[in-house]
């Protein structure tokens, strides 16, 4: 089979496609390298069943070309982490809309599977933990910059059904709760690699409000796992899967966890959201996903405890630079 990436450059795409590859099939990539990077693919350039193109998918000639040249199409280019959405909303917004219209609009012309990745985030604001995929999307204000970015992928799931129901376009719909592993950055906010870098650094551990929200964090192994199954699996066509682990940890257990693990001398720190982000900023108090629908489509069981993914990061981390993200 000829799966095209899109964002295969990035953290879950390069991993994407590193098992792929593993399994035999060929893979191109299609990545603007705006949040990606080519260290995250460098390894597969030798690899004569591996392609990729620096670009945006929203350049339609090109991507037109990738498409046209695959048996499907798992879309995971979009603008992702919470503090680039909030720096950069009109970026979030257009990237992830533009950017889904085009590449459904060109697998629409040859009927090609494609695979949307949403998130978590279109949950909202909503009590009804833990979210299944047929509960209600709670919205936050539009003034809230955050929200941006839910609205951005709940557009994305509305025309990637609307293309199936309408079109007949096999479209499959992803959300994905908090993914890590090796190659994420803490850059754009993510917090398990920034508490690693810092506590390997002896810096001050910033736990964002005071600490209490809760999240579940999904190994990037497990979650590829999923996806290559869900684009396997015929009758996943025309529906929307959560994806991730429903181990829960408060913010504040997991930095003590990351300072343990490290061995650090870190101090942990508490830094109010308007500082972290922007005046107003909202969190998620919980976010714990419902995964019995995908468990019963294709048996996805999330296997990497908190504890192995923790030390696969901090093992990544180790390795690095110490000026590499900070
Ligand atoms: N967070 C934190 N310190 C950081 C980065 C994030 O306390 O340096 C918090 C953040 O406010 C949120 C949680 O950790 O409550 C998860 O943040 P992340 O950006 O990884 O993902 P989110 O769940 O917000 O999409």
């Amino acid at each position: 089979m000829r799966v095209l990436i899109t964002g295969g450059a990035g953290f879950i795409g390069s991993h994407l496609a590193d098992a792929y590859l593993q399994r035999g099939d060929d893979v191109s990539v299609i990545d603007d390298l705006s949040t990606g990077t080519i260290e995250n693919i460098r390894h597969l350039k030798a690899n004569p069943r591996f392609s990729y193109t620096i670009d945006s998918v929203h350049n339609q000639p090109v991507t037109a070309e990738l498409v046209d040249q695959s048996d499907v199409v798992v879309h995971l280019a979009a603008a992702v982490g919470v503090k680039l959405i909030v720096e950069s909303p009109v970026r979030t917004i257009e990237t992830n809309v533009r950017g889904t219209e085009v590449v459904l609009a060109l697998a629409n012309k040859k009927k090609k599977k494609v695979l949307i990745a949403s998130t978590s985030e279109v949950y909202g604001l909503s009590a009804d933990v833990p979210f299944r995929e047929d509960g209600n999307l709670v919205m936050g204000a539009t003034t809230k910059g955050r929200w941006s970015y839910a609205c951005s992928k709940a557009i994305d799931e509305f025309l990637a059904l609307a293309y199936w129901r309408e079109k007949k376009l096999p479209t499959t719909i992803v959300r994905l709760f908090n993914t890590v592993g090796p190659r994420q950055t803490g850059r754009y906010g993510m917090v398990i690699p920034t508490f690693v870098r810092q506590a390997l650094a002896g810096r001050p551990i910033t736990v964002y409000g005071d600490g209490k929200q809760t999240r579940c964090f999904g190994y990037v192994g497990d979650v590829v796992w999923a996806l290559i199954k869900l684009m396997d699996h015929p009758d996943s066509v025309g529906q929307v899967f959560n994806i991730g682990s429903t181990e829960e940890i408060s913010i504040v257990a997991l930095a003590e966890k990351v300072k343990e693990l490290t061995d650090s001398k870190s101090e942990i720190v508490f830094m109010p959201y308007d500082e972290a982000y922007e005046e107003g900023f909202e969190d998620m108090p919980r976010r714990v996903p419902d995964i019995s629908k995908i468990n019963q489509l294709v048996g996805f069981k999330p296997e990497m405890k908190l504890d192995g993914i923790l030390q696969s990061v901090i093992n990544f981390h180790s390795g690095q630079p110490s000026s590499f993200e900070d």
